[in-house]
């Protein structure tokens, strides 16, 4: 025997030696068939953490569904800039024809102009003025072939991305609706096991099932395991002979003094 073995059944004689009125137990448990007992609690633990494991995955489909959503509306957030971002450009572009427009505007009036001076000094100004117009004239045109350059690679962005979205909100309701029935069909499930365990509940001494579910409020959900090996299976240390030996005789609810759960023997 270990010394980690021999500290465990210390420590175990001493909770035991706290519990008073063995025989009261003993007295109360008489008129209960106490093996019929452990097998319904065992049956019953086997029905609620099934409960409980539906249940959690019940709460998680609303959440996966949401973060998808989530997920999806971020994705729509990119097409929405690219989309301002052409926006921007066409009010770019519409500007510069307009700057364009009058700046030609200009040019015909020097032009018309060009008749009606006197001197050669003035002809030749106004012939540089409007020199000075075009040059403006035609880097304001560079810009517009430039901005529309850049609109039509943007469009192209925009084109990819709204396809590359529709796939993704085909791809997104088809997973929806495969989680909804999953969802349908956990709840179906759930329903089920609820009438077993309803109808399970009765057959179980009232005093047992009020110890039971405390002990599973308190330990996670699990009340009833099993000692395989010597080792309790909720928190997996080793039983001392005596607790074996108790559990073997069935005349009392035997508990794990150290994780205070219902032990029962495998059979
Ligand atoms: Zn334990």
């Amino acid at each position: 025997m270990t010394v980690g073995r021999l500290v465990q059944g210390g420590e175990f004689n001493l909770v035991r030696s706290t519990r008073s009125a063995k025989q009261d137990i003993e007295q109360k448990y008489d008129m209960i068939n106490l093996e019929e007992q452990i097998k319904l609690l065992v049956e019953l633990q086997g029905l609620d953490s099934h409960i409980f494991k539906l249940e959690d995955a019940l709460c998680e489909i609303p959440e996966t569904i949401k973060s998808m959503e989530d997920e999806f509306k971020e994705k729509s957030v990119g097409l929405k800039n690219l989309e301002d971002g052409v926006k921007a450009l066409q009010v770019n572009r519409k500007e510069n024809e307009v700057e364009l427009e009058t700046k030609e505007g200009v040019i015909k009036k020097y032009q018309s102009q060009l008749y009606q001076v006197k001197t050669n000094k003035e002809y030749t100004a106004l012939q540089e003025e409007i020199g000075r117009v075009r040059a403006d004239n035609s880097l304001i045109e560079e810009a517009i072939i430039k901005i529309l350059d850049q609109i039509d690679d943007e469009n192209k962005k925009i084109a990819q991305e709204k396809e590359s979205l529709k796939q993704k909100e085909i791809k997104l309701n088809e997973e929806k609706k495969a989680l909804k029935e999953e969802e349908a069909r956990l709840k179906t499930e759930l329903e089920d096991i609820g009438k077993k365990r309803a109808a399970l509940v009765p057959a179980v001494d009232k005093g047992i099932l009020a110890k039971y579910e405390k002990i599973v409020r308190n330990r996670d959900g699990l009340a009833v395991v099993a000692v395989r090996n010597d080792s309790c299976q909720g928190c997996f240390r080793v039983m001392p002979p005596q607790v074996i030996n108790e559990m073997k005789m069935k005349k009392d609810i035997v508990m794990c003094d150290y994780c205070a759960r219902i032990l029962y023997i495998e059979e």
